[in-house]
């Protein structure tokens, strides 16, 4: 037991394991609840730009074995979607000593693992779905569905877009839908590498994209993910979907492009919902990070960064500011954070991050160590 107190951590999700890893590191007395059965490796990959690698380079050898594994893309290229004309060349890894850490392309599922791997097993609680909670002043008692209750000093909401402890905070809002959904899917890395595949790249035409990347440093896999306008009905939040509906969606994009779409098997299609920004993030003992209160269209690759980023200062301010105020410290937490989340959530939801020509250092260079807090 810690006499920094017992955190309640609700979400497993990145943003959850980001801060259960960094508060553990810390002293405190963790404990990680999600709803799902036991960690799933979800199908999909994810961009981390150098401004999350210097946060978790703080976790013990983790920086270092997510280098080893992952794809490390000297540029980022936006190209037309027809020609292929080059619209924009960033450099990512090209630039890593004036970024200060490597930008990574990775299988999401390893990552999310290998962050796992940083938080001692015991301290994290699968088939725990939080239904409710009540905070009396000094505590927080969690209900979970399985009939479970849990008491903690205080609460961290890292429960996604759909955040049970949002609505119970704040009131349920049903989130906004984007009218625009994602197209995923992994091809072999042969068969991208066969068309002359980029390391990353993003084919724009006015109104969709596709965005294309290694999953890891052998380029065994390669990362298919889209934005398109679409309608979505149903209520699960992702469906299966097909080559030939894939295909459909991106009728006329480059020769490329199209190999690409034929070389997948196992289509998947994801709808892309946001939320207005949040005006406050915490009350009482419970404390946001992460989608649960800054939701965002996908298209800066820099929703999970954010609630990782969320995760490093909201560690940083429980442990330099301390636990006896939790609404001061909740309050520089937000103060520190809410302005560079909107910012991403705003240009993120707007489709614009990098398309022309720009430097990203503002968001890549960024160093959560060098705030000053309080
Ligand atoms: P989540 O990942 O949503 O995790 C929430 C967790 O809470 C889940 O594990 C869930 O099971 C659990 N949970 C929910 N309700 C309860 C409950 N009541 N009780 C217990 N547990 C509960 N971001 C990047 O940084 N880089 C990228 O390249 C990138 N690409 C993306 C591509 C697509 C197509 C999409 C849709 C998003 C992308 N993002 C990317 C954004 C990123 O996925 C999210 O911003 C990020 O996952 C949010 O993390 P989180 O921990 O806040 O929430």
């Amino acid at each position: 037991m810690s006499d920094k107190g017992r955190v309640g951590i609700v979400g497993a999700g990145l943003g959850g394991v980001a801060a259960a890893g960094l508060l553990e590191k810390a002293g405190f007395d963790v404990v990680l609840f999600d709803q799902a059965p036991a960690f799933a490796r979800l199908g999909a990959g994810i961009q981390f730009g150098p401004n999350v690698i210097k946060i978790l380079s703080t976790l013990d050898g983790l920086a270092e074995k997510l280098e080893s594994v992952s794809c490390l893309p000297d540029y980022w290229v936006s190209r037309k979607w027809d020609d292929g004309t080059v619209m924009a060349k960033i450099p990512l890894n090209a630039e890593r000593e004036r970024y200060g850490a490597p930008y990574i392309t990775i299988h999401r599922g390893d990552l999310h693992q290998a962050m796992l791997n940083c938080i001692s097993p015991e301290r994290v609680k699968y088939n725990h779905k939080l239904v409710d909670f009540t905070d009396d002043g000094k505590s927080v008692t969690l209900e979970f569905e399985n009939g479970v209750t849990e008491k903690v000093d205080f609460l961290i909401g890292s429960d996604g877009i759909n955040s049970r402890i949002r609505e119970k905070m704040f009131g349920y809002e049903a989130p906004l839908s984007t009218g625009w959904i994602a197209h995923r899917a992994i091809i072999p890395g042969a068969a991208a590498k066969s068309l002359g595949a980029d390391l990353n790249a993003k084919w724009w035409s006015e109104d969709r994209h596709i965005v294309c990347y290694y999953l890891d440093r052998n380029e065994d896999e390669f990362y298919l993910v889209t934005g398109e306008p679409a309608e979505w009905t149903s209520s699960v939040g992702q469906l299966p979907s097909t080559r030939d509906e894939f295909r459909a969606a991106f009728k006329g994009f480059h020769p490329m492009v199209q190999g690409y779409i034929d070389a997948t098997e196992t289509v998947t299609k994801w709808p892309l919902n946001t939320r207005p920004p949040l005006p406050v993030w915490h009350q009482g003992r419970t404390v946001l990070l992460g989608d649960s209160c800054h939701p965002m269209k996908p298209h800066m690759a820099q929703g999970a960064a954010m609630a990782v980023e969320d995760a490093a200062v909201l560690a940083r301010c429980l442990s330099e500011i301390g636990t006896s105020d939790l609404t001061h410290t909740f309050s520089i937490y937000q103060s520190a954070r809410k302005e560079r989340a909107t910012k991403v959530q705003t240009i993120s939801n707007a489709n614009t991050w990098l398309r022309q020509p720009e430097d990203p250092y503002w968001c890549y260079g960024d160093n959560i160590y060098d705030l000053t807090i309080g």
